[in-house]
């Protein structure tokens, strides 16, 4: 059965190229959140001709939510002949900016020596739709099946999934018994399974001082020198602590493998955004935002005691330093089973089509799986993609069709695994 589904996938292959070509046109920004709708409103056309029990669902007051740019969502379930477990396959349709560098056009999804370039067809639309037509070509082969498959577009991924996957998960469709596996295909590479991703934390800084005329800065007291005075102190201390952190995760690429800080941004004194001449003020407030990504032999606490203690010795032995710290997000690593059935089910996958051993792997960023473990409490989630991880939200972004192919042959096989578990 599973050799005519691959055939069946090997002859979808201009409509596998035309439905991520589809895709990337429709230009799905976030920030702010163009397109959503005619995004999810395509998807949801496809899948009910198919047989699909479509449903629009929008992340009705989730952030950046607005009749301007509404946070649509799409969901599709078919059910099986028989009852059974579900698998769902989850992709996110929000792509980041397009930036400079391009020499394609980003939103024209051209095609180049077995490619398709464009923003977002790496992450993640051309796992989307490779997910999409390993589920087609799977329920022509055997329109028997048991359980029930089920395909969402969710938007916001790429500013923390709250209008998507976390919305939908705090309505119930993340969990059992409506669930029971998900797959993720973000760009983690074929032949890898992705069983989690490092925390994170974000955070702002802020230092204060005196205003005075900028002619007389002995009258004042500068907060972006004590901003400073916190760089040096991370340079000398955090930075090298951090740097001794290393993780067992298997995360990847090879630097990700120890604690990590990004220095985000730092805004100090007047004028931002304003291009004419400033005027003469020693800046009484500089504001940092901190993006630290930790282990999952670290725990949260000690992250932010990190931070807090370095902050507290400047306080005693600096003159006149004083400091604020905010949270702003805060989310802990993840990593499934490797004998969960999702990953079991896509090893043996990837074993059967490629003819090799799968990679374990841990992201380095985190992704919608955050928001299923916690809200909806489901843990046999992994991502599992045919894009190239290094290449997301680059220039030139592109997606091999090949790999695509060959990807949906191992969705298409774990549907099947996990669906009849006794079969294989
Ligand atoms: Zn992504």
């Amino acid at each position: 059965m599973l050799e005519a589904v691959n055939r069946r996938i090997d002859s979808k292959r201009s409509d596998l190229v035309s439905l991520t070509v589809d895709l990337v046109r429709i230009p799905t920004i976030n920030p702010p959140g163009d397109a959503y709708t005619p995004c999810a409103e395509y998807i949801a056309r496809r899948l009910k001709a198919r047989g699909f029990h479509v449903q629009l669902m929008r992340g009705e007051e989730t952030p950046g939510d607005s009749d301007r740019y509404p946070r649509t969502n799409v969901v599709a379930r078919l059910e099986g002949k028989r009852p059974g477990p579900t698998i769902h396959f989850n992709s996110h349709i929000d792509v980041v900016e397009a930036g400079s560098g391009w020499t394609f056009d980003p939103f024209g999804g051209e095609i180049r020596d077995g490619r398709i370039y464009g923003r977002g067809t790496c992450d993640m639309k051309g796992g989307l739709a490779a997910s999409i037509i390993a589920v087609e070509a799977y329920i022509e082969a055997n329109s028997n099946f048991d359980g029930a498959i089920e395909i969402s577009g969710t938007v916001d991924e790429e500013s923390g999934g709250f209008g998507g996957v976390a919305y939908l998960a705090s309505k119930g469709l993340f969990s059992k018994p409506r669930v029971d596996h998900v797959i993720i295909p973000e760009p983690l590479n074929k032949d890898r399974v992705c069983l989690g991703h490092r925390g994170v934390w974000w955070a702002e800084i802020e230092t204060f001082g005196t205003h005075a005329h900028g002619s007389m800065p002995f009258l004042g007291d500068c907060a972006v020198r004590h901003m400073g005075s916190v760089v040096t102190k991370m340079e000398e201390d955090l930075y090298p602590l951090l740097a001794s952190k290393r993780t067992d995760m298997p995360v990847v690429p090879e630097g990700a493998k120890q604690s990590t800080l990004n220095i985000n941004s730092v805004h100090g004194g007047e004028n931002e955004g304003f291009d004419g001449l400033p005027s003469a003020n020693v800046p009484d407030s500089c504001r940092m935002i901190i993006d630290r990504r930790f282990l999952i032999e670290e725990d949260i606490a000690t992250v932010k005691s990190e931070v807090i203690d370095l902050l507290e010795g400047l306080r005693k032995d600096r003159e006149n330093f004083s400091y604020a710290i905010r949270d702003i997000m805060e989310v802990l690593p993840t990593m499934t089973d490797r004998d969960a059935p999702v990953v079991q089910a896509v090893s043996d996958g990837i074993r059967s089509v490629m003819e090799r051993e799968p990679d374990y792997v841990i992201s380095p960023g985190t992704y919608d799986q955050k928001h299923i473990a916690r809200i909806g409490h489901l843990h046999d989630c992994i991502a599992y993609g045919p894009g190239i991880l290094d290449l997301a939200h680059m220039a030139d972004e592109f997606i091999v069709i090949d790999d695509m192919i060959e990807s949906a042959k191992v969705m298409a096989h774990a549907t099947h695994a996990l669906l009849h578990p006794l079969s294989l």
